[in-house]
């Protein structure tokens, strides 16, 4: 992890410390109960393995539904290994992705999607808010066009962005423009989609295949599930073989039914979306909250469930000795507090009861 890890057992250092983990990331909840049931429901029983379930049957379906597209879909472990095969399948060795310089599969990937597509380079763009723009992408492509060069072949969006935006749909638009006069296809890291989904309140179709996007990594892990992530594929040239890349990879559970029912608990009844919208409720509050209080910088402009703001250090390092964990983000100098479907009313409060108190106490 990044700048300190999360306990194991949380530091209780006065009364209040409790949920000590709650903001540092939203890998940092459990299973919420909806994924949790299904899974349950899942043990029951003999079935199938590598996938040939009903479960793994049904999540697909309901990911179809949820699309309303018959896409290609493959269930794997995390988020790195989604984006990384799904980047792989969509380049060559000396093609080039172009991505942000704060996104994950540059800052949090160890190098996987390089190493998974045998030395794709990441270029770097850099843009306001975490977000891509079609001007930043004509003049990566065009900046060099020579054999010396690896080729631009993918640009990569993460919808929610790293820093808690979002790309509206006339922003993707202007992306997927650009992809399409240069011959890029288009992958979007959705670690974080549901937030998304719910930050702008359109069907998830908008936000994907319609705005010509190929391949959607979809997050399951920090909306609510234990483990596993999805490869949605909107083109089907582009998910073949991709099964292989899964299984060379490590990616492809044997019990797969324990990957899959999550998703069928989440989806069946909007659970997914209602976790979303919770936890981007959640950091509004919090950022609500942290707007009152003397010395607090709010940075950027959130829409989705993270809060970044500047603290002094006094009641930066105040809240950590009472047992609060949350980063100090890249480059930002800023703090990030991290909401999930887990973060609760009462969390927010006293975090913020906390933060006055030590605002107060100078
Ligand atoms: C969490 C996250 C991932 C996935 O990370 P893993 O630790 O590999 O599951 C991918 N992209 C973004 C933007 C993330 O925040």
């Amino acid at each position: 992890m990044r700048t300190e890890d999360c306990p194991t057992t949380p530091v209780a250092t006065t009364a209040t410390a409790a949920p000590g983990c709650q903001f540092a990331s939203d890998n940092t909840a459990g299973f919420c109960p909806e994924a949790w049931r299904a899974l349950e429901a899942a043990n029951a029983g003999c079935l199938a393995s590598y996938g040939n379930d009903p479960w793994t049957t049904r999540a697909c379906d309901l990911i179809r539904e949820f699309f309303e597209y018959p896409a290609d879909v493959f269930f794997v472990f995390n988020g790195t290994a989604a984006n990384s095969l799904a980047i792989a399948a969509m380049c060559q060795s000396y093609h080039a992705i172009l991505c942000h310089e704060l996104s994950h599969v540059e800052t949090d990937e160890c190098g996987a999607p390089e190493f998974f597509s045998n030395g794709t380079k990441l270029l770097l763009l850099s843009g306001d808010r975490g977000k891509l723009t079609p001007a930043g992408i004509t003049h990566a492509v065009e900046r060099r066009q020579d054999i010396h060069y690896p080729k631009p072949r993918v640009v990569s969006v993460t919808q929610a962005t790293e820093l808690s935006t979002v790309y509206s749909l006339d922003e993707l638009a202007g992306v997927h423009d650009a992809c399409r006069r240069h011959g890029l296809r288009l992958h979007m890291d959705g670690a974080r989609f549901a937030n998304a989904v719910a930050a702008l309140d359109v069907p998830p179709r908008q936000l994907t295949w319609e705005a010509g996007v190929d391949v959607l990594c979809l997050g399951g892990t920090k909306n609510g599930m234990g483990v596993g992530d999805a490869v949605v594929f909107f083109r089907k040239d582009l998910a073949e073989e991709f099964a292989y890349r899964c299984k060379q990879a490590g990616q492809l559970a044997s019990k797969m039914r324990f990957l899959t029912a999550p998703w069928v608990g989440l989806l069946e009844d909007g659970a997914w979306l209602d976790n979303a919208r919770r936890a981007n409720a959640a950091a509004a509050r919090l950022e609500a909250g942290l707007r009152g209080i003397a010395g607090v910088e709010v940075l950027g402009s959130r829409e989705a469930n993270a809060v970044f703001a500047r603290l002094p250090e006094p009641l930066a390092s105040g809240l950590r000795d009472r047992g609060w964990r949350f980063y100090d983000f890249i480059g930002s100098g800023g703090c990030r507090f991290m909401c999930s479907w887990a973060t609760t009313d009462a969390d927010i409060e006293a975090l913020l009861a906390d933060a006055r108190r030590l605002a107060a106490a100078g």
